[in-house]
């Protein structure tokens, strides 16, 4: 690593949701720049698999298994890595869920409960439990995964797009709170990406013609694109960038 804005060289860096897609990118990308990754999601085989592979590439990697709207997965993710690392500098919560399309009537308690429960609690929960030794340092960085679904409204993926308003207003609210103690906090709004998350839409290339055309770069984004950003976040680089929200869509919300 040639230049110190983007080293993150000692730091432990953990991602929640990181055996694939956007969450597995960002984990190769910090780890790149120097972090031992926490790779983790709710299967405990993909965990071991992506580390193994981010291990063959020369990085320190542990694999923790955790679903993230169970809050005692998440204790157990954050006692089993401080206890590994003794420290957690960078925290990406970046695990979502999305089981239901369809207009808010038409959601059910369940459904909404799920979603609130995945995306915005377990988040609530996880930051509650990290930054606290951040802040014994006195440094740290959050970042959480938003969405451009959170700017707009859509009566297809609406309540998910509540969800994810809601993970850049916490940002917000946390890097108010922690800020005095020398911890940034924002979250990145992605538009669309080349995911599994994606995967119904980009398997009708009638709406993959459409979303090229409606995005000003003319193409859908790739997890390394989000991975850039999060590295931004994560590093010195933005040493003097708390509570914002950085879209990453190609120019989407531009037009
Ligand atoms: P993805 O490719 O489907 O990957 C999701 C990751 O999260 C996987 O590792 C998955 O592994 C894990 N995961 C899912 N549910 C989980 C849970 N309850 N607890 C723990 N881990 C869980 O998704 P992605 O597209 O990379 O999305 C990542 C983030 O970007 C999400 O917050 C999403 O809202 C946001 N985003 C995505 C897009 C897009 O177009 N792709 C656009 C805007 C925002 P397991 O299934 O093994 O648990």
């Amino acid at each position: 690593m040639n230049n110190p804005l983007f080293d993150l060289t000692g730091k432990v860096a953990l991602i929640t949701g990181s055996t694939k897609g956007i969450g597995r990118s960002i984990a190769e990308e910090l780890a790149r720049c120097g972090a031992k990754v926490v790779i983790s999601s709710r299967k405990a085989e993909a965990c071991e698999q992506v580390a193994a592979e981010l291990k063959a590439k020369g990085y320190e990697a542990l694999a923790v298994a955790c679903h993230v709207g169970r809050k005692d997965d998440l204790q157990r993710l954050v006692d089993t890595t401080l206890q590994t690392w003794g420290r957690i500098d960078v925290l990406v919560c970046n695990a979502a869920t999305n089981p239901v399309y369809g207009t808010t009537l038409e959601i059910s308690d369940e459904a909404w409960d799920k979603i609130m429960q995945t995306n915005v609690k377990g988040t609530f929960w996880l930051a509650n439990m990290v930054v606290p030794q951040m802040a014994e340092r006195g440094e740290g960085s959050v970042i959480l995964l938003s969405s451009i679904a959170g700017l707009r409204g859509n009566s297809v993926i609406g309540t998910y797009g509540v969800s994810k308003a809601a993970e850049a207003a916490l940002a917000r609210n946390l890097a108010v709170e922690w800020g005095p103690k020398g911890i940034r906090v924002n979250s990145i709004a992605p538009g669309l990406i080349r995911t599994d998350f994606a995967q119904a839409l980009l398997d009708d290339p009638e709406r993959v013609r459409v979303a090229e055309q409606k995005t000003p770069l003319r193409r859908i984004g790739d997890p390394v694109d989000i991975a850039g950003v999060a590295v931004f976040l994560a590093s010195p680089a933005s040493a003097y960038v708390t509570g914002q929200m950085i879209v990453a869509d190609g120019g989407e919300t531009a037009c």
